[in-house]
């Protein structure tokens, strides 16, 4: 489309929205294209919406239909802040901005959305029960220290007035103070148990995030945690200075285990190969289950190669071993997996190096598999490659 064109489109999305009929008067300060009516500043203000939403679909090559008007909509007025955010720091990576990207980045949107959605209401739920149980035993301090004080006097006032003219009067003064003390001593047993409730009910949420975040076959962290930590560590390690290395491990062919030996021998297999990633786990390596049979692993403070060496150690120790199928004595044959590793301050944002990651994972897999492959660095083969499994044929 040349810009002639695009003044053709705009006019006509333009005169679609009854802006005008021509490219002159979709352009011109004047609405309905009438010379003589003075544009007013909300239809300026629509009109260069719909400018900026034209500009932004031609000149990404966009198709037009309702969900890329929507979605361009949303970025071109930053009515979602975040795809904003997301679409800008793409364009400036330089990689085209396709539909499927867009799909992708909206889909991963909404989850992480509603995500921190649940997760925002549950921080607040538990400051909200913290803040209960503190002035809950603020309240039951002060009230048993006073009952104390209080029942003392009462007693000595009892005594003192024994057989004193006003003998009746303070009778009935303390009989009713000490009413009062028995109901404030209810209170006070009725707050106990309520903060020993508030205290069972602040160690439920507590598990019950813990148990949010935890992939329950293999006992890794689930993408959802990683996607919190990912966040974090990126942007400590870009604020630091500090390398950050992010890379996708998924297991070799694991299709054929389960099509082989089934799919509770699948999930063995599985467990095994999350167990030996979690000994990577330390305070500068975060190992999760992304999902299926892939892995992501964190690494701050690990220069790329050196990353990739950790994750190809783990690898070689992983094909090294001959795990057999405990239920049919069966041997699983060599599990291996292949990874891609990217270094994440090449670029723009962490979705970007997960997806670079991702990429040197497919050609780690079109490389012929059990492999490690650095993102960015195409002539490095610094890996040995095992020699292909006993009993297969695939490459
Ligand atoms: P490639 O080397 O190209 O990765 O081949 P692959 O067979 O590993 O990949 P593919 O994506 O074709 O198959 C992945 C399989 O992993 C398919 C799916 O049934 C299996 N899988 C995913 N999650 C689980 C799980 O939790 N347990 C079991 N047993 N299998 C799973
Ligand atoms: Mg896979
Ligand atoms: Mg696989």
């Amino acid at each position: 489309m040349n810009a002639s064109d695009q003044g053709t489109a705009r006019g006509g999305l333009a005169r679609w929205f009854g802006l005008g009929g021509t490219r002159a008067a979709a352009e011109a300060p004047h609405a309905n294209g009438d010379p003589a009516h003075e544009e007013t500043p909300a239809e300026r203000r629509r009109r260069h919406v719909l400018d900026d939403i034209c500009r932004f679909l031609h000149s990404h090559h966009l198709p037009v239909s309702g969900q890329t008007l929507t979605l361009a909509h949303d970025i071109v007025t930053g009515a979602n802040p975040a795809l904003m955010r997301q679409v800008s720091d793409h364009i400036a990576s330089g990689a085209p901005l396709t539909i499927e990207w867009l799909e992708e980045a909206v889909q991963l949107d909404r989850e992480e959305g509603g995500a921190q959605q649940i997760h925002t209401l549950v921080r607040k739920l538990e400051v909200a029960i913290a803040e209960f149980a503190s002035t809950a035993t603020e309240a039951r301090t002060a009230t048993s220290g006073y009952n104390e004080a209080l029942a003392e006097q009462v007693d000595a006032l009892d005594d003192e007035c024994r057989g004193c003219t006003t003998h009746g009067a303070i009778r009935a003064l303390t009989a009713a103070a000490r009413e009062m003390l028995r109901r404030t001593r209810d209170i006070e047993r009725v707050m106990t148990r309520s903060e020993r409730e508030t205290l069972a009910l602040q160690q439920s949420l507590e598990d019950a995030r813990r148990e949010a975040e935890i992939d329950h076959l293999t006992g890794l962290p689930n993408r959802r945690a990683f996607e919190a930590v990912y966040q974090e560590e990126f942007d400590a390690a870009h604020h630091a200075g500090e390398t950050l290395c992010v890379a996708f491990c998924d297991i070799d062919r694991f299709k054929r285990i389960n099509d082989t030996h089934g799919h509770e021998a699948g999930d063995r297999v599985l467990r095994t190969v999350a167990r030996a990633l979690a000994e990577l786990s330390d305070d500068k390596c975060h190992v999760a289950r992304h999902g299926g049979e892939e892995f992501v692993v964190l690494l701050r403070g690990t220069e790329l190669r050196e990353a990739c060496a950790v994750l190809d150690t783990a690898r070689e120790s992983i094909a090294a071993r001959r795990l057999v199928n405990r239920a049919t004595d069966t041997p699983f044959g060599r599990i291996s997996f292949s990874a891609g590793v990217a270094d994440t301050s090449v670029y723009t944002n962490r979705r970007e190096a997960l997806r670079a990651a991702d990429e040197a994972l497919f050609r780690a897999k079109l490389a012929g598999r059990n492999r490690v492959i650095a993102a960015g660095l195409d002539d490095w083969t610094g890996f040995r490659v095992i020699p292909p499994p006993p009993f297969g044929q695939e490459s």
